[in-house]
This record gives structure tokens, C-alpha cells and sequence, in this order.
């Protein structure tokens, strides 16, 4: 444990909170810390903070991490349905594909996308993976 993990540690008042029930409360678009105030204003528009325990969750940025494991999770699903329709489904036409994978496809990404990217902010903030603070505009600190 490093010192500003300690520090960290001092600081906070709340219980600390193991990894899976991060994880949990992130899925479901809760703080982590807390599981009262919710991670998103929107559909994927994070808060800048929670509103019942103050946590900040701006330096915790997911990026394209939920992005990229919907996309990897959605296509680990479909395509094996689409191989196993092709192969027992006598070779149905594209447009039987067409409509039975797109709206699946569509429909699975818009359902995990706020799950996962709730979780990837809760793993952030349980492993204290915070972006760095901008810069100052300056080039030379020490100027
Ligand atoms: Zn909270």
C-alpha cells in the first residue's frame, strides 16, 4: 500500500468498499462508494460528482474501455447465433439476417454500454486509477 493510499484511506469516511460491490453498484449506475447518488445524469453523461456523498468522479474517465468490452461482449453473442441459424436454418436469406441481428445487436449494446461503463468508472475509483489533473496552461512549472 503506497502512502497516498494510506492517506486516502485517513481521509475517507465512508466504509471501504471491496471490489465486487464497486463493481455491482457501478453496473447499476450507482456510486460506488456510496450506492445512493446515481454515476449518470443521462443516458451515459456522467456526473461530476455524487450528489449524496460528494465523491468526485471526474478524474475517473472510462474513455473507450465500455465501448470497446460492449462491443466484444455484443459480438461474442451474435455471431455464434448467426453461425448456428446459418448452419440449422437452412441458409436463411440476408434480409432474415438483416433483421434478426441488427435490432439484437443494437438492442444489447444499448442495454450493456451504461452497465459497463458504470462498471469501468467503479473499477477505476475501487483501484484509485484517477486521470491527471489538467494542465496549468504553463510549460515550465517552476517559471
Ligand atoms: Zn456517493
Amino acid at each position: 500500500m503506497t502512502v497516498g493510499r494510506i492517506l486516502n484511506a485517513m481521509n475517507d469516511q465512508h466504509a471501504p468498499v471491496d471490489f465486487w460491490t464497486a463493481l455491482t453498484r457501478g453496473w447499476f449506475g450507482r456510486c460506488p462508494r456510496c450506492a445512493k447518488g446515481r454515476l449518470f445524469s443521462s443516458f451515459l453523461k456522467m456526473k461530476s460528482h455524487c450528489e449524496a456523498c460528494e465523491l468526485g468522479l471526474e478524474p475517473y474517465r472510462a474513455d473507450d474501455a465500455p465501448a470497446y468490452f460492449t462491443i466484444f461482449i455484443v459480438g461474442h453473442i451474435v455471431v455464434p447465433l448467426v453461425l448456428v441459424v446459418e448452419k440449422y436454418g437452412n441458409e436463411p436469406p440476408l434480409w432474415v439476417h438483416a433483421l434478426l441481428w441488427l435490432p439484437l445487436s443494437v438492442a444489447l449494446a444499448l442495454y450493456l454500454l451504461p452497465r459497463i461503463k458504470g462498471a469501468v468508472i467503479a473499477l477505476l475509483w475501487v483501484q484509485r486509477i484517477a486521470a491527471p489533473k489538467p494542465a496549468t496552461g504553463r510549460l515550465d512549472p517552476s517559471a
